[in-house]
């Protein structure tokens, strides 16, 4: 499990049987020395080199895998829960949070019949607030729709709101042990580094390739400490912009090295400027600040759209009313945020949009 997911993405799905052959499958066909060519690549994987693979990957975890309170339970709304969190947001950042949200909603039950402003509250700053309203909305439909029982497929974890193709994923592997396989950004960059080759300045693969590939190297029996490790080993040694090849355990079987190195320092002014670029002032960033002053707000009544317009935007007129209502709006769609359907009794000038009242839902 690891951070920055906009795009943790699709894959395998597996309610029994994987979409493409399993390695242990492909690897005994190509121990008759037939090497598995995965589609739209041209890359041939031979089993003896995805084997070396697999178990230099799964030893190093062994020794480097991060001590993680997900990684020490089964239970599917704990892994829910870190799932969640770990989209967009670093492991450092999502620990405190882990620990005080399974704290104060101990159950699935516990969460779906909270106060969903309560869930909002706690939520504070570990930012993507949308997060904490879907997740409350899977736990209200597994009570609901599936009598609190989690399920446990991919296809039906497809099925709650919110949950995508890598959660599904996810979920399926590291609560129920499914050898499923699924893509986050961690496990793209690998497996493309190791089986392809270099994936800077650009990846050379699709997602399709990639989650055929990421399909075919799942050990059988082995997916729960095969992908842990490939996203562990993605967090923290064949990073982005700095992969230790030096002491890399993989180095010899790598597709990628030492072309990637190159292509890093070659490539580094574009990853500066796009660091460089600002978050403050983003629609994101507003948001944010947005959702801060409707926390500190009376919960009954809220903030009117001219309170909050000025409490997140230096200098705030009339004039910026369209752009704030179309952010609260989002809020609102998002089940963040409800904006009063009538001007309030108490407002003086109920025909004015900057009087409209918003608050969190169900204060
Ligand atoms: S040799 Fe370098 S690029 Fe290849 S897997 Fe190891 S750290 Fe990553």
């Amino acid at each position: 499990m690891s951070s920055k997911s906009s795009d943790r993405s699709v894959l395998n799905s597996q309610s029994g049987q994987p979409a493409s052959p399993p390695v242990s499958t492909a690897c005994q066909e190509a121990a008759g020395h037939t090497p598995i060519v995965v589609a739209g690549t041209g890359v041939a994987l031979e089993a003896p080199m995805v084997t070396a693979v697999q178990e230099r990957l799964r030893s190093w975890f062994r020794r480097h895998g991060r001590d993680l309170p997900w990684r020490k339970t089964r239970d599917p709304y704990h892994i829910l829960v870190a799932e969640v969190m770990l989209q967009q947001t670093q492991v450092d950042r999502v620990l405190p949070y882990y620990t005080a949200f399974l704290e104060r909603f101990p159950t699935l039950q516990a969460l779906a019949e909270a106060s969903p402003a309560e869930v909002i509250r706690l939520w504070a700053g570990l930012g993507y607030n949308r997060r904490a309203v879907n997740l409350q909305r899977v736990a209200q439909r597994i009570v609901q729709q599936h009598g609190g029982r989690f399920p446990r497929s991919v296809e039906e974890l497809r099925t709650l709101p919110g949950i995508g193709a890598y959660t599904a994923g996810a979920i399926a592997c590291f609560a129920f042990e499914h050898d499923v396989a699924f893509l986050d950004t961690n496990i793209r960059r690998v497996l493309h580094r190791i089986f392809i080759g270099p994936d800077v300045p650009h990846p050379r693969a699709s997602d399709r390739a990639l989650s055929q590939l990421a399909a075919q190297v799942v050990p059988q029996g082995g997916g729960w400490e095969w992908n842990q490790a490939v996203m562990e080993f993605g967090a923290v040694h064949c990073t982005a912009r700095k992969p230790a090849c030096s002491v890399c355990p993989v180095q010899a079987h790598c597709r990628a090295f030492p072309a990637i190195l190159t292509a890093i320092q070659e490539h580094s002014a574009t990853f500066r400027a796009r660091d460089a670029t600002p978050f403050a002032g983003s629609s994101r960033w507003y948001r944010g600040r947005i959702l801060a002053a409707l926390r500190d707000a009376p919960p009954d009544q809220g903030l009117t759209l001219a309170d909050i317009g000025q409490q997140v935007r230096e200098g705030f007129t009339d004039a910026d009313l369209p752009w704030l209502q179309e952010l609260v709006s989002g809020l609102a769609r998002d089940g963040l945020a409800i904006i009063a359907e009538e001007p309030a009794h108490y407002d003086t000038t109920p025909s004015d949009p900057s009087r409209r009242r918003v608050r969190l839902p169900d204060s």
